[in-house]
C-alpha cells in the first residue's frame, strides 16, 4: 500500500494563517513583530533561503530587516550589527544565515545574539536549554519535523525513532525533542555500522544526511513514519535523502521533497519570532 503524504506546505500555510492573526493582535497591543536577517557572502542556496524567509515573514505581517555583507566581511563587522540589533527594542528575532563565509567562526558569531532574540535556536544557550528541558528557542527544522509528526495524530511516546545525521542544527536538537516526547531515540551517522538494520527498526525514521536518495526501502520498516529533511539538487531538481518512490510503498506516512520539512522550517522561524514578540510584552 502506498504511504499517505504528510503535506508540509499545507500545514505551513495553516500555521502562518494562525500566526497572522496573532501578529494582528500584537499590533493592536503596540508590538510589531520584527525579524532581522543577516546574510554574509553570496552562497546561492543561502540567498534563496533568506529570500523565502523574508517573503514569508512579510506575508504573515512580520516586519523584516535585512543586512547583507560581502564574502570578505569580518566577524567583528557582523558582531557589531548583532549588538545593535540586540539593543533595538523593536527587533524581536535575529537570524544569521549559515554557513558564514570560510574562515569565520560561526560559534563566536552566534554567541553574540541575545538569548531572547535567538529565534533560530542555534546558540549554545538555546541548545543547552533544550537539552535540560527548559524554556528557550528550539531550532526551526527540528521543531518543524516534530510538528509534521504531531500533525499525523500518531503517538510518539514509546516509539522507536531513528535519526540519520548528527548535525548541531538538525540531528542533535531532534534527539532532544523526540526524547522530550518520550520516544526511544537512536542517532546514526557516517561511522554507524549496520545502518540499514538499525534504521529498519524505526517506527519513526528521520533522514538528515545531505545525500540524494540515500534511504532505500531496505532501510525502512513496514508502516513506518518517514521524515525527509534532506535537500539535494540532482539534474536541476530538488530531491531528498529518501528514495521517495521506493520508500512510499513501504512507509505508512512520508514527507515529500520539496513540500515537506522545508516550508515548516520557515513557519517555525516565524512562530519563534512571534513568541519573542509576545515575550517582549511581559
Ligand atoms: P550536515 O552535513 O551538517 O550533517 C550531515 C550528517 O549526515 C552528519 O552528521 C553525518 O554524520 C551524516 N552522514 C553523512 N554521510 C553519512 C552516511 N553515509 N551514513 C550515515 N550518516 C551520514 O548536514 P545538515 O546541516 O544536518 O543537513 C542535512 C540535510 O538536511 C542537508 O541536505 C541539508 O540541506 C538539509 N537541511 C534541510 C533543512 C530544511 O529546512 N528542509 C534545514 C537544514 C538542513
Amino acid at each position: 500500500m502506498s504511504a499517505k503524504i504528510i503535506d508540509g506546505k499545507a500545514l505551513s500555510i495553516q500555521v502562518k494563517q494562525n500566526l497572522k492573526a496573532e501578529v494582528e493582535k500584537l499590533k493592536e497591543q503596540g508590538v510589531k513583530p520584527c525579524l532581522a536577517v543577516i546574510l554574509a557572502g553570496a552562497d546561492p542556496a543561502s540567498q534563496v533561503y533568506v529570500k523565502n524567509k523574508i517573503r514569508s515573514a512579510e506575508e504573515t505581517g512580520i516586519i523584516s530587516l535585512s543586512f547583507y555583507f560581502d564574502n570578505d566581511v569580518t566577524e567583528e563587522e557582523i558582531i557589531t550589527t548583532i549588538k545593535k540589533l540586540n539593543d533595538d527594542k523593536t527587533v524581536h528575532g535575529i537570524l544569521v544565515q549559515l554557513p558564514l563565509p570560510k574562515g569565520l567562526d560561526e560559534t563566536r558569531v552566534l554567541k553574540e545574539i541575545s538569548d531572547e532574540k535567538d529565534v533560530d535556536g542555534f546558540s549554545a544557550y538555546s541548545v543547552g536549554q533544550l537539552l535540560l528541558g527548559r524554556e528557550g528557542f528550539v531550532s526551526c527544522t527540528p521543531l518543524g519535523v516534530l510538528e509534521l509528526i504531531k500533525s499525523t495524530g500518531e503517538t510518539i511516546s514509546g516509539k522507536d525513532a531513528v535519526i540519520i545525521g548528527r548535525s548541531n542544527i538538525v540531528g542533535k536538537p531532534l534527539l532532544a525533542l523526540l526524547l522530550r516526547e518520550n520516544a526511544t531515540v537512536t542517532i546514526c551517522h557516517s561511522k554507524t555500522q549496520n545502518l540499514a538494520e538499525k534504521a529498519s527498526r524505526a517506527d519513526i525514521l528521520i533522514a538528515a544526511i545531505g545525500k540524494a536518495n540515500f534511504v532505500g526501502a531496505d532501510m525502512v520498516k513496514e508502516g513506518a513514519i518517514v521524515i525527509d529533511v534532506g535537500i539535494n539538487r540532482v539534474d536541476g531538481k530538488l530531491v531528498g535523502d529518501v528514495d521517495f518512490e521506493a520508500v512510499k510503498e513501504k512507509a505508512k506516512l512520508i514527507t515529500p521533497v520539496p513540500g515537506g520539512v522545508g516550508p515548516m522550517t520557515i513557519a517555525m522561524l516565524l512562530n519563534n519570532t512571534v513568541i519573542s514578540a509576545k515575550n517582549s510584552l511581559k
